[in-house]
């Protein structure tokens, strides 16, 4: 299983941290072992000053696909949730003052936080779905995927050409601004529309 993330695929965030609209999809990957399940606690690894929450729809593979066409592409998932791309942010931008790979800052255990799993058609027009991240019970990100600089299907059909997907492959489909920087004690609440999909506390 591997977990294949969008950067960049909201224009406020791209915006907030000063980088321009990519006119690709920004594609990194994360490992299986970066996965914490929900009902997990998130523990704040010591290699870091500061972590950075990501809020993120997540889609998850239910068929084996190659090179497939965006037409086809919702044809290779039945299942949506959320999740939390953890983000070591002064190692990123460490890595990316030098031009290197983001994975130190992106891939590390626990950085791929992931709710349980919907059918698609809970929510509706899956290209109009709010969703949102409370910190402490205070809103922190609220985003919509109306504004995805990338929809779904076309994040399939990109990066299906290179790499196959599987069943059980994940995809972070990108964060909208208001990421920040979480601390021992913090209590995040996901919401898709307004149903709470996590309770998730840091460590
Ligand atoms: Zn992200």
């Amino acid at each position: 299983m591997k977990i294949i993330c969008i950067g960049r695929n909201y224009r406020d965030h791209a915006k907030e941290l000063n980088n321009d609209i990519p006119t690709e999809p920004v594609i990194f990957l994360k490992p299986d072992t970066a996965v914490l399940k929900d009902g997990q606690d998130f523990y704040l690894p010591d290699l870091f000053q500061e972590v950075h929450h990501e809020v993120e729809l997540l889609v998850r593979i239910d068929r084996h696909g190659k090179n497939i066409q965006s037409k086809f592409a919702h044809k290779y998932y039945t299942q949506i949730g959320l999740g939390i791309d953890f983000t070591a942010r002064d190692k990123q931008s460490e890595l990316k003052s030098k031009g290197l790979p983001w994975e130190l800052a992106k891939a590390f255990d626990g950085s791929a936080f992931i709710s349980s799993w919907h059918a698609k058609e809970d929510f509706g027009d899956l290209m109009n779905l709010e969703f949102s991240l409370t910190k402490n019970g205070a809103m922190a990100q609220k985003g919509t995927s109306a504004d995805m600089l990338f929809s779904i299907d076309e994040m399939i059909a990109f990066v299906s050409q290179y790499f196959t997907l599987r069943t059980g492959d994940i995809l972070f489909t990108g964060t909208p601004a208001g990421v920040s920087a979480v601390q021992k004690g913090d209590e995040l609440e996901g919401f898709i529309q307004n149903q709470k999909l996590f309770t998730l506390r840091v460590k």
